[in-house]
Order: C-alpha cells, then sequence, then structure tokens
C-alpha cells in the first residue's frame, strides 16, 4: 500500500476514534491489540516462521501479553500450537542459563548480568503501531477539519499528549496540541466542580446531567496508557 493511501487509511481511522469517549490513539492501540492476539493465537503460533522470528529477536511476552495469549489461546483452541511454542521459549530460556557459551551471556559463566529477554513481541509490535499512529496524529494537525473533529472529541490522554508533543516538529503544533488539551481540562474541572456541588443537600433538586460522569472521563484521561510511561513528563 502506497504511503499517502496508508495515511488517508490511519487519519480516516483516527477521525472514527474521535466519537468515543477515549483517546482515540488508546482506541486504536486497544483494536490492534485484539487483532494481534486474534491473529497470533488463531495463526502466528501455530507458523514455524514467526516463531523463529521470535526466537532469532530472543523476544518473549510481558505478564499483561502472557496472560491475554492465554486467553486468547483458550478461544481459539490451538493448544497443541500453545504447547510447542511454550516448549520453545522453555528450551531456548534453559539453553541460554545452561550453556556456557551461549552467545547471550556478557561473559562466560556470568549468569548474574544475564539479559532476561529482548522484550515483549506484542509490546513492539503496539510501540510500532503507537508511533505510526502519533505521527499521523500530529502530521494531521495541520489540517483545520481535523483540528476541528479533535476540538470536539475527548481529546488524548496523558500518555499520547505527552507524545503528541514530544513528536512535533513545530511549535505552533505543538502549541495547538496544548491549547487544545487545556481547554479540555478545563471543561472537565468545571464539570466535576458541578457534580461536586450538585451533589450538596442544598442543591441536590437541581436536574443532573453529563457533568454527573466527568469523574469517570477525567480518570480515563488522566490515565496513561502503559505504566513505563510514568516519568515521560506530561
Ligand atoms: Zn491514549
Ligand atoms: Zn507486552
Amino acid at each position: 500500500m502506497a504511503i499517502g493511501v496508508t495515511m488517508d487509511w490511519i487519519s480516516g481511522e483516527l477521525e472514527l476514534a474521535f466519537k468515543e469517549e477515549n483517546c482515540p490513539i488508546c482506541v486504536l492501540l486497544d483494536e490492534a491489540e485484539e487483532r494481534f492476539f486474534f491473529w497470533f493465537a488463531l495463526e502466528g503460533i501455530g507458523d514455524g516462521a514467526t516463531r523463529d522470528a521470535l526466537a532469532a529477536r530472543g523476544e518473549t511476552f510481558c505478564r499483561r501479553h502472557a496472560r491475554r495469549l492465554i486467553e486468547a489461546v483458550k478461544e481459539s483452541g490451538r493448544l497443541l500450537s500453545a504447547s510447542t511454542i511454550a516448549r520453545e521459549l522453555t528450551e531456548r530460556v534453559l539453553c541460554s542459563l545452561t550453556d556456557v557459551s551461549h552467545p547471550l551471556r556478557h561473559k562466560r559463566g556470568d549468569v548474574a548480568s544475564f539479559p532476561v529477554t529482548a522484550g515483549c513481541t506484542a509490546c513492539q509490535s503496539l510501540d510500532e503501531r503507537e508511533a505510526n499512529l502519533i505521527s499521523i496524529f500530529v502530521y494531521n494537525i495541520a489540517d483545520p477539519d481535523f483540528v476541528e473533529r479533535y476540538k470536539r472529541s475527548f481529546g488524548l490522554c496523558l500518555s499520547h499528549r505527552a507524545m503528541a508533543i514530544a513528536t512535533a516538529g513545530s511549535k505552533k503544533i505543538k502549541k495547538s496540541i496544548v491549547s487544545i488539551e487545556v481547554d479540555k481540562l478545563q471543561e472537565l474541572s468545571f464539570a466535576l466542580e458541578e457534580a461536586i456541588r450538585k451533589s450538596r443537600v442544598e442543591f441536590s433538586h437541581e436536574p443532573k446531567g453529563a457533568e454527573m460522569n466527568a469523574w469517570q472521563q477525567a480518570l480515563l484521561k488522566l490515565s496513561v496508557y502503559k505504566s513505563s510511561n510514568f516519568g515521560r513528563g506530561g
């Protein structure tokens, strides 16, 4: 697929994701994660080339994705393939611990300095998708129609706001993102204030609206996509 077509496709996905009450990058990453495990549990684990590539890169799964894979395998019923990949992983780690000449050892016999693994294969795939989504999001900030849809949306979570600002090439784009996100947080802060006020006995007769759910929006908006994002700024 040509780069322009891919960009148009992803821009369209982002605009659709703006309709959700959630960060559009988080929405698309959750979908990508679902697709990854659907494919991996159905085809990836039964495919020798996929398993060889995983072994060649020295990858395994983080705890969250190991649990997700277990669920996906139970749904797909590919238990034999799951046992095969689990045996290969076990053999690989066993070999790296018992073979004193293993290339992953920093020096012969030095077990303590052993690298645990090269990373989680699902996280690597999602990190690539995340970087791609962020760069196309930032690129689209030059388009006034896209900005209008962004303004009317939920906006970005803490992780993706920080990543978008870090990726933006110009001060003008950084300022646009900050200004939209400040407006969103001010709206949220006002809604929370209203919800707190209307919860008081003396104002409890007043009609209640969307502000009563603002606490859920705030918790979602002020969350980070993964715990390794903590400390990246925000
Ligand atoms: Zn997000
Ligand atoms: Zn992972």
